[in-house]
C-alpha cells in the first residue's frame, strides 16, 4: 500500500509572522513522522530557513517551489538545488503550471531542473495538468503522456523511486473548480499506466500519484480514497491550519498509523 503524501504549496503568500505560526501550528500537530501519511510544507525561499526550525523534529518535511536547473554560479535570482538541501529542504516541486504558462517552463527545462535536483538528492513532486480547452478537446491524455515524457526525459528508473508525480488539472488549480473524483482517478490510472510502459510495472505500482486542484478539507477525503490517488498538493486550502489540518487528517484516516 502507498504510503499517502499531503503537501502545502504556500506560493508567493503569507510573510514571516504568519507562516511561522502556521509551521509550528502543523509541527504541533504531526510531531512525528506518521507511516500512512507524509506531510511537506512548501514556503517561499525566504522563509525556508525559519519554517525548516519551526517543523524540526517533527513529522512535517520541507520542500522549496523552485529551483534552477544550474549548479552554483553566476545566475542572478536563481536559487541551486545545494542551497535548498542546505537549508533543510528534502523536496523541491517542479513543473507547476504557474511555472510552465506565466514563467515559459518547458518540458525541456523541467527535465533539466529535474535532473539536477535527483542528482543533487533532493527528492521531485513533479507537477502535470491539462488545460481546460485540452480537456474539451479530449486531449487530456496525450497531453499527460507529452508532459510525462518531456518532463522525464533521461531520468533513470532507480532516480524516478524519488520522485512523486502531481496531476493537476489546470482549470482547477486556484479556481474552486476541483475534479470529480472520477476524473481524477482516470488522469491517475492513466499516468500510472504510462508509469508501467516508460518504466516498468513495480515502479508504476510503487510511486506516488498526487491530485493537486482546490483540494479543501470538503472533498480530499472522497479524492484520496480513490485507488490510484495518493494524497493532494494544496494550494489555497494550506494558507490555514484549520483547512490544511482537516486535509492531513483525512489521509491519516485513510491510512491509519
Ligand atoms: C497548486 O497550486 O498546486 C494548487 C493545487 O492550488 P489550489 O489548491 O489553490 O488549487
Amino acid at each position: 500500500m502507498r504510503r499517502l503524501f499531503v503537501a502545502g504549496n504556500w506560493k508567493m503568500n503569507l510573510v514571516r509572522e504568519t507562516g511561522l505560526a502556521l509551521a509550528s501550528g502543523l509541527a504541533q500537530a504531526c510531531p512525528k513522522s506518521h507511516p500512512g501519511v507524509q506531510v511537506v510544507v512548501c514556503p517561499p525561499f525566504p522563509y525556508l530557513v525559519p519554517v525548516a526550525g519551526a517543523i524540526a523534529n517533527s513529522g512535517v518535511e520541507l520542500g522549496g517551489q523552485n529551483c534552477s536547473a544550474e549548479k552554483p554560479g553566476a545566475f542572478t535570482g536563481e536559487i541551486a538545488t545545494a542551497m535548498l538541501q542546505d537549508v533543510g529542504c528534502q523536496w523541491v516541486i517542479l513543473g507547476h503550471s504557474e511555472r510552465r504558462t506565466l514563467y515559459g517552463e518547458t518540458d525541456a527545462l523541467v527535465a533539466r531542473k529535474t535532473a539536477t535536483a535527483l542528482a543533487s538528492g533532493l527528492s521531485v513532486i513533479l507537477c502535470v495538468g491539462e488545460t481546460l480547452a485540452e480537456r474539451q478537446a479530449n486531449q487530456t491524455d496525450a497531453v499527460l503522456d507529452r508532459q510525462m515524457a518531456g518532463s522525464l526525459e533521461g531520468i533513470s528508473a532507480s532516480d524516478l523511486s524519488r520522485v512523486v508525480i502531481a496531476y493537476e488539472p489546470v482549470w482547477a488549480i486556484g479556481t474552486g473548480l476541483t475534479a470529480t473524483a472520477e476524473q481524477a482517478e482516470s488522469a491517475h490510472a492513466h499516468l500510472r499506466k504510462w508509469l508501467s510502459v516508460r518504466y516498468n510495472a513495480g515502479l508504476a505500482d510503487s510511486t506516488r500519484i498526487l491530485y493537486g486542484g482546490s483540494v479543501k478539507p470538503q472533498n480530499a477525503k472522497s479524492l484520496m480514497e480513490q485507488p490510484n490517488v495518493d494524497g493532494a498538493l494544496v494550494g489555497g486550502a494550506c494558507l490555514k491550519l484549520d483547512d490544511f489540518l482537516p486535509i492531513v487528517r483525512a489521509a491519516q484516516e485513510l491510512r491509519p498509523a
